[in-house]
C-alpha cells in the first residue's frame, strides 16, 4: 500500500486524474491511499492568499511559505513519518529505480506542488532544519506549469509497480527499464496489415524461440534509441554477440543503402 498526500493549489486538476484508469483502480483495491490537500486551506486571510510577489523584483509569483508548512505540520502531527517530495525543474531526475524506491517506501509520501514562478525557498530550508527528509525531484529538464501533473507522473510510475495494481504482473517485468534494456517490439492482431507481417517466430508457439527473439529485439532497441544504457551496462558474453551481430547487420545495410543511393 502506497500512502501519499499531495499538496496543491489546484485539489480538482490532481482529483480528474486519480478518478481514472489504473490510479482509481489501485485506490479501489487498498493498494494506493491519495489525500489531496488544497494549500490554502491553510491560510487565514479574507482572500485566502497562498502566494505573493518574489522579493527583488522579477515576474510571476511565489509560493507562501506558511500555508505550504502549516499543511505539512497538519500531516505530520498525525503521522510523523513523512518523506516529503518537492516537485521541482532543479530536483534530481526521475526515474525507474525512484519510482521503485518509493513504491517500496513504508513513510506516507507527501508531494508539494509548486505553481507560478515556483515556492519561497524557506519551505525547503525550514523542512530540512526540522531534520524532516526532503527530496527536490524533476521529471524532466523543461518547465511544467505547476508540479501537479510532476506529482502524478511520480505517482503513476510507482503505484504501478506494487504487486496487484496492474492485472498481469509479468507486465512490470519486462517492460523497459525493468533491466536497463528497453522493451522488445511486440505485434497483435491482424498477422499481416499493409504487406507488413507479425515476425514468424513470434506464431511459431515456440517459446524458447520467441525467448531469444524478444531478447534481441530488446537489444537492438536499446542499441538504436538509447545506445547510453548499454554503455552503463556490463554485458553479458552472449549478449556481446548478439549486439556485435545487430551492429554488423546495420553497418552492411547502411553500406547496401549508401551504394545504391550512388547508384
Ligand atoms: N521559476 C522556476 C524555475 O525556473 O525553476 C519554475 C517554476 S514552475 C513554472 C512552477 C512549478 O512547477 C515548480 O515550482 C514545480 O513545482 C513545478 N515544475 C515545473 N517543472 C517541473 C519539472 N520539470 N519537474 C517537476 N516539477 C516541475
Amino acid at each position: 500500500m502506497m500512502r501519499c498526500d499531495v499538496l496543491t493549489l489546484f485539489p480538482s486538476m490532481v482529483e480528474s486524474v486519480l478518478g481514472t484508469s489504473m490510479l482509481s483502480l489501485a485506490q479501489e483495491k487498498g493498494l494506493l491511499d491519495v489525500t489531496v490537500v488544497d494549500i490554502r486551506s491553510f491560510t487565514h486571510d479574507r482572500h485566502r492568499t497562498a502566494d505573493d510577489r518574489p522579493y527583488g523584483g522579477g515576474a510571476g509569483m511565489l509560493l507562501k511559505p506558511e500555508p505550504i508548512l502549516e499543511a505539512v505540520d497538519s500531516i505530520c502531527a498525525t503521522c510523523p513519518d513523512v518523506r516529503i517530495v518537492m516537485t521541482s525543474p532543479r530536483g534530481r531526475q526521475f526515474d525507474q529505480a525512484y519510482a521503485r524506491n518509493m513504491c517500496e517506501d513504508s513513510r506516507r509520501l507527501v508531494f508539494i506542488c509548486g505553481h507560478y514562478e515556483g515556492i519561497d525557498e524557506r519551505v525547503r530550508m525550514v523542512m530540512a532544519a526540522e531534520g524532516r527528509e526532503v527530496d527536490e525531484v524533476s521529471i524532466g529538464d523543461y518547465v511544467l506549469t505547476g508540479g501537479e501533473l510532476a506529482a502524478l507522473v511520480m505517482i503513476d510510475a510507482s503505484v504501478r509497480l506494487i504487486s496487484g495494481v496492474l492485472g498481469d504482473t509479468d507486465s512490470v517485468k519486462e517492460e523497459s527499464f525493468s533491466s536497463t534494456l528497453l522493451e522488445y517490439a511486440q505485434y497483435t492482431r491482424p498477422v499481416e496489415f499493409r504487406s507488413a507481417r507479425v515476425p514468424d517466430v513470434l506464431l511459431s508457439g515456440h517459446h524458447g524461440a520467441i525467448r531469444e527473439w524478444r531478447h534481441r529485439s530488446s537489444l537492438a532497441n536499446t542499441y538504436a534509441r538509447r545506445p547510453d544504457l548499454l554503455e552503463k551496462k556490463v554485458l553479458a558474453h552472449d549478449d556481446q554477440l548478439i549486439l556485435a551481430d545487430i551492429q554488423k547487420k546495420e553497418s552492411s545495410e547502411n553500406l547496401d543503402s549508401s551504394r545504391r543511393l550512388s547508384s
